[in-house]
């Protein structure tokens, strides 16, 4: 078994990216700046990034346009792209234990989350894109025998695809996949928190095949470089993940320059709805894993449990069992399952918010206790007695913290877990099946999972309601229509 002792060896072996991934080589920013990116563990610099601007922008947009215009990529027959893109996919599992430990090092990330889920979906999303897009045909419309009407699919142009710090690699990835398996160009803006290992996934994507400028990687804030992708005139597509206050500014971006197409994967404030026919041991479990994983900072976590009165405090009691299992601590450590949260900035955001939770009369009922260690480490927490108006159940936390909501019927319970602003995701733990279908079609959510949490898998769509989405879907061949521009040849047969 390999232990803590052994990933921090490796992080010794290490060799950080050095500057912005543009043309298939690393180059420092035009301004010669650069940031710091920090170990949330440790508060230490590792390393630094480009702190890129609208030139390093312009530059890369220039050279994705380029290549985009070759054909090299955009024109390739499919089975040669598919051929390429599994053998990105198969280097990226070569290089599991690296990536792991560069991801694990720069977010936060207990590393068997890293070797077990973001590492291996990273691949397998890859895989899943290369392997469906020599497989999609396009259509002929039912136009009769005057007319052949055919529907093809052709690749956007220049993709800019502008990411989150907490799944760093697979949301790269499940922008990546199907922008690349539909011929697309691409330039990523990850997060200026979290870019080692998208900058070291465009090396293996050189390495595998992908031609130079292909998938370029500009690094640096939102300010200077996620606006400048947003208003760039010769990006033709933005797909972005993360807040719905920066989502809002991509759709402000697009107005004021080109009218991109902008697909939106933004915030959420998910109910998990529990009946009390339900599996408390099940819903326990699930639902430890879905509040305290990744340290609460995932989009889809239930951070609303709202419980039929008469099991509530049956099923609180198995859940404070559940997390008192959650071992907080070095997150190189395979058994740890609690690291530190992203940044000192959002610690304090995350604690602020847990104050107001308290001042405005929530009752902490588990945790509690703040930073325990040098990072920025934070233990769970559950508030009691919360009711819907009380800003721990509207805003989106993003950190571990549960608040607990009751109900007494059906209609209750459907009215509570549709009053947010929000509509990712919900989980709905019940035995009885035709509630199940009943209530699943209600309740107002992208992907709704029953007796489990989920997000579903690398098939089917994923995408929010009302503010956590706009403009499209990752994940499935729906993906693929983001990526592409649906063109109609109408051919004349009459004479
Ligand atoms: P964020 O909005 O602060 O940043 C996301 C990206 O936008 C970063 O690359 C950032 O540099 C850039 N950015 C920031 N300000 C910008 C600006 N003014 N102009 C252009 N670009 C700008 O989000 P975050 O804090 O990195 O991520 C957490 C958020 O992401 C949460 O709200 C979470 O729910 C959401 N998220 C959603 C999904 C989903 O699929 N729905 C998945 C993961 C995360």
């Amino acid at each position: 078994m390999k232990d803590r002792e052994y990933y921090h060896i490796l992080t010794k072996k290490l060799k950080y990216p050095a500057g912005n991934f543009i043309n298939g080589s690393y180059m420092s920013a035009q301004s010669g700046e650069t940031l710091a990116t920090i170990n949330p563990a440790t508060n230490k610099v590792l390393t630094t990034i480009a702190a890129s601007n609208e030139f390093d922008v312009n530059a890369a947009v220039a050279n994705a346009r380029e290549v985009f215009n070759s054909g090299v990529w955009s024109e390739l027959h499919p089975s040669k792209r598919k051929s390429i893109l599994l053998h990105f996919s198969h280097l990226i599992r070569e290089n599991l234990e690296e990536l792991a430990v560069l991801e694990s090092l720069d977010s936060g990330k207990p590393i068997a989350d890293c070797l077990n889920v973001d590492v291996p979906e990273t691949a397998n999303c890859i895989a899943w894109h290369g392997e469906a897009q020599d497989k999609l045909y396009d259509q002929i419309s039912p136009s009769g025998n005057d007319a052949l009407g055919m529907i093809v699919r052709e690749p956007i142009g220049v993709v800019g695809a502008v990411l989150p710090w907490n799944f760093p690699l697979l949301m790269t990835a499940w922008k990546l996949g199907p922008a690349l398996a539909t011929g697309n160009s691409v330039v990523v803006k990850p997060s200026e928190m979290t870019s080692l290992s998208t900058l070291r996934l465009a090396e293996l994507a050189l390495e595998a095949g992908i031609p130079p400028g292909v998938f370029n990687v500009v690094t640096g804030t939102g300010a200077a470089v996620g606006s400048a992708l947003g208003l760039h005139h010769d990006v033709d597509a933005i797909s972005f993940t993360g807040s719905t206050a920066t989502g809002r500014r991509f759709l402000e971006y697009s107005a004021q320059s080109n009218m991109k197409r902008v697909v939106l994967e933004t915030g959420g404030k998910s109910p998990c709805v529990v009946f009390e026919d339900a599996d408390l041991d099940r819903v326990a479990e699930h639902l430890a894993c879905s509040f305290l994983g990744n340290m609460g900072q995932t989009c889809t976590a239930n951070t609303r449990l709202i419980v039929h009165n008469s099991c509530k405090e049956a099923l609180l009691s198995r859940l404070k069992v559940e997390c008192d299992k959650w071992k907080i601590g070095d997150p190189l450590d395979p058994q740890t399952r609690l690291g530190p949260l992203v940044s000192k900035e959002h610690l304090s955001k995350v604690t602020s918010l847990i104050q107001k939770g308290r001042d405005e009369g929530a009752e902490v009922i588990f945790g509690g206790d703040l930073a325990v260690d040098t990072g920025y480490f934070l233990s769970p927490i559950i508030f009691d007695n919360v009711n819907s108006n009380m800003t721990v159940s509207r805003e989106e936390i993003f950190g571990p913290v549960l608040s607990v909501l009751s109900f007494d019927t059906e209609e209750q319970a459907i009215s509570l877990a549709n009053d947010t602003e929000y509509g990712l995701a919900a989980s709905l733990f019940t035995n009885d099946l035709t509630r199940t279908h009943r209530l699943s079609r209600k309740i107002q959510a992208g992907t709704v999972s029953v007796n489990c949490y989920s997000e579903g898998d690398i098939s089917t769509p994923f995408g929010g309601y009302k503010l956590s989405g706009f403009g499209g879907k990752d994940n499935g061949v729906d993906a693929h229509d983001q990526y592409s521009e649906k063109k109609t040849i109408w051919i004349d047969l009459s004479s």
